[in-house]
């Protein structure tokens, strides 16, 4: 059987490609047989729907015996009887309920250590595809570390639709990992505000990379309680004055939605002036896509796609800025780094830089950064 996977969506679906692969070379548990085509699909905007139909056509076209996976809702897929559709129910049984053994695509390993959320966020989609969170056994987890340290990995990227969910088992595999192997470094996913605000000690841990994912979302109180979030704009500046003072090189970041129903100019301004004020290193935008069946999908939008495609444009050159000015601000300091290979050293503070030789990708080195040209840091490793 030749196995191809196409993904789309989140490093959720990512962890689950890398392991449905392996499960279906050793495993064979559908008995296919021939060219094989797993799409491992998403429904989180209305792109990633279309991506992952466009995908499924050209599969079809090409005659391959297709597998369709991930949060997908869409009941002509599910219907099509030339497709094997594997829902999430069944994949969660196939992935979480063992330690799973397998050779990433990644030089960072990603860990899932939970699927699933049950929060329901106006207009998140997710809780209704994943279902309720299913948190991974900590033993299943530990022997998955081992088994990927055995195969030379150092860094991992603990991941999950919510991970703050799971922080408890989070907290007990950094212990573990601490007492067993004092050499590893754990990159933490997308957290939440609202539950890492009361727990900004899993940043002073030594394992731990110096990098907050922050899913901020809004700046703007009235969004934000629009939008069913948990959290405030006066939450993301104690969180950030904390992080700080652990560490003042800390890259701060995140995920921000624009264009959500309710945002006006008020709290669009609101947002901007926001960002502007917080010590970010870096944003990630998203335009707020609508979805059937949420509750934010009920409601009438305030701002045309023309105008949130200015706002977004508006708003990345802000976060152009303060790259920059995070990027230099590390000049001249000596950081906790990861070898990725193709001379370059992903710092702790993620920051990609240039070094001179290649050394072996995924082992943990320091290195001093010396400089930057044309936007690119460069160093050495001391
Ligand atoms: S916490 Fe995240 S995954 Fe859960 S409903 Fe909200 S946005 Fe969706």
């Amino acid at each position: 059987m030749n196995i191809e996977i196409k993904t789309i969506g989140c490093r959720q679906n990512q962890y689950e490609s890398a392991v449905l692969r392996n499960i279906f070379i050793s495993e064979n548990p559908f008995n296919l047989h021939g060219d094989v085509i797993i799409i491992n699909g998403c429904s989180v905007t209305s792109k990633a729907t279309r991506d992952t139909r466009k995908i499924i056509r050209k599969a079809k076209s090409e005659g391959k015996n297709i597998v369709v996976t991930g949060c997908l809702a869409d009941k002509t897929i599910i219907e099509d009887k030339d497709i094997l559709f594997i829902n999430n129910a069944t994949k969660h049984k196939l992935i979480y309920g063992q330690s799973n053994y397998y050779q990433p695509a990644l030089s960072r390993p990603l860990i899932s250590v939970e699927t699933g959320c049950d929060e329901f966020c106006s207009y998140c989609i997710v809780p209704y595809l994943r279902g309720k969170p299913i948190i991974r056994d900590k033993n299943d987890i530990e022997k998955e570390i081992e088994f990927l340290i055995s195969k030379g990995f150092f860094e991992f990227v603990l991941t999950g639709t919510n991970i703050a969910i799971a922080i408890k088992t989070i907290l007990r595999i950094l212990d573990w990992a601490e007492k067993k192997h004092n050499d590893l470094v754990f990159r933490l996913s997308s957290l939440d505000p609202a539950v890492i605000k009361d727990n900004i000690e899993i940043f002073t841990r030594g394992n731990v990379a110096h990098t907050a994912h922050l899913s901020l979302q809004s700046l703007s109180d009235d969004t934000l309680k629009e939008m069913k979030r948990r959290h405030t704009v006066k939450d993301i500046y104690q969180i950030i004055e904390e992080l700080l003072r652990i560490d003042p090189l800390f890259a701060i970041g995140g995920d921000l939605i624009l264009g959500f129903p309710t945002e006006g100019k008020r709290e669009f301004e609101e947002t901007k002036k926001n960002i502007i004020n917080l010590p970010v290193s870096y944003l990630h935008i998203f335009e707020y896509s609508p979805r059937e069946g949420t509750l934010a999908g009920l409601y009438k939008n305030k701002f045309s796609n023309r105008t949130i495609k200015e706002h977004t444009r508006e708003l990345h050159k802000i976060i152009d800025g303060k790259k920059r000015e995070f990027k230099k601000k590390n000049i001249g300091n000596t950081l906790r780094s990861t070898l990725l290979g193709n001379n370059i050293a992903l710092t702790t503070n993620y920051l990609n830089v240039k070094i001179p030789s290649t050394h072996t990708s995924g082992n943990i080195v320091n290195i001093k950064i010396e400089g930057i040209k044309e936007e690119e840091l460069y160093g050495k490793i001391t």
